[in-house]
């Protein structure tokens, strides 16, 4: 048997017809940029959200940087986020001008550990970004009070937990801004980049418009300098294509998490995640913590079961952040961790006798 980590042929295969129909229409009426297709799926994401603003922008990480570029920051500004994360929720604040602040990892949901959020902040803190890591939701009642007691916005990075909730409000809904990406293996994922913007804040949204757009809401009219970040009218297509069938496919990741905890529960050298109470976690990955990790990927991979790490450095430890000086001490849980977390398989069409195989060949593997 052989286990993709994602298997995105299988879930094209179940609504081809959908997609095909949507692709070949904006072919049709090349409809290639903006226009019909954009609006309506700004429209529908909105509405699922209960939120006022949807701005599709071309990518996740361009939704970050239009947002904090619009809030105002920039050179001699700090911005707050999490050790653990992809480059983006990083590099967009390097992008403004701005210097990223990072704090570590919390030991056991994996998210920023708001205990040490407002030991961060300065004088020239101008946002704090919040990763929903992994689909888990970050503490946002404490970071929410943190940011207002100081008057910082937040920023939520939800590229990695579209519908997530936290004590029943969706991930994005929070902070002053969500900032979505839908990347072909994200949860909502186009076939190609795709990002977007939520909000309700109707300033930010106009600015965040416009600056997308090269700065111009009507032809020619530019009444500032922007950047070309549009999202692509096929991908939006696509996206709305897939859209009615998030929350199902969502409660298939849930199904599978759960039967992953059971299978692997008598398991000692493999810690299970855990979900933060209150919070719906949309498992974007199912990340355990294992004992001699590099062996077991090794193992795995002979045996057709491909897994990956999330992620393999921690942002702080990247050369590309040399510069800052950071030591493995002032990030003890992210540099303890990053050689003991491993991401196996996690869609919604995986199959049980794929999952109890895994599961098998762990065991197998701890045997020996
Ligand atoms: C994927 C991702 C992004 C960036 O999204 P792109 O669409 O690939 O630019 C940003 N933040 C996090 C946490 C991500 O996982």
């Amino acid at each position: 048997m052989t286990v993709p980590f994602v298997d995105l042929k299988a879930q094209y295969q179940s609504i081809k017809e959908d997609i095909d129909k949507s692709i070949a229409s904006v072919i049709e009426e090349t409809a290639f940029v903006g226009g019909k297709y954009v609006t309506a799926f700004e429209e529908s994401f909105a509405a699922m959200y209960g939120v006022k603003h949807c701005i599709g922008v071309a990518n996740g990480t361009d939704s970050l940087y239009i947002l904090m570029k619009m809030l105002g920051i920039g050179a001699g500004d700090e911005v707050i986020t999490v050790a653990n994360s992809w480059i983006s929720s990083s590099e967009t604040i390097t992008q403004t001008g701005a210097k990223p602040v990072f704090v570590d990892m919390d030991p056991e949901y994996y998210s920023i550990d708001e205990k040490q959020l407002e030991d961060k902040i300065t004088a020239n803190t101008k946002a704090i970004i919040p990763v929903h890591l992994q689909g888990q939701m970050c503490e946002m009642d404490t970071i929410l009070a943190i940011a207002e007691k100081h008057n910082i916005p937040v920023i939520e990075d939800c590229a990695q937990s579209h519908f997530s909730l936290y004590k029943g409000k969706k991930a994005g809904t929070m902070g002053i801004a969500g900032s979505f990406s839908f990347y072909p293996g994200k949860n909502l994922g186009a076939y190609g980049d795709a990002g977007a913007i939520i909000t309700n804040d109707d300033t930010l949204a106009e600015r965040c418009r416009l600056y997308s757009r090269h700065g111009a809401a009507i032809k020619h009219k530019h009444v500032m300098e922007g950047i070309n970040s549009r999202l692509d009218s096929l991908q939006a297509a696509i996206l709305s294509a897939k859209l009615p069938n998030i929350l199902k496919w969502t409660e298939q990741r849930q199904a599978n998490a759960k039967y992953y905890d059971s299978i692997l529960a008598g398991i000692t050298q493999v810690i299970t995640p855990k979900v933060r109470p209150e919070t719906s976690h949309t498992y974007h990955l199912y990340v355990v913590r294992v004992e001699r990790r590099d062996g077991l990927i090794a193992f795995l991979k002979e045996r057709g079961i491909e897994t990956a790490i999330h992620y393999p450095t921690p942002l702080p430890f990247l050369p590309a952040y040399a510069y800052l000086g950071h030591q493995r001490h002032h990030f003890p849980v992210s540099h303890e961790y990053m050689n003991q977390i491993l991401s196996l398989p996690m869609y919604p069409e995986l199959t049980k006798e794929m999952m109890d195989y895994t599961a098998a060949s762990i065991k197998e593997f701890y045997a020996r």
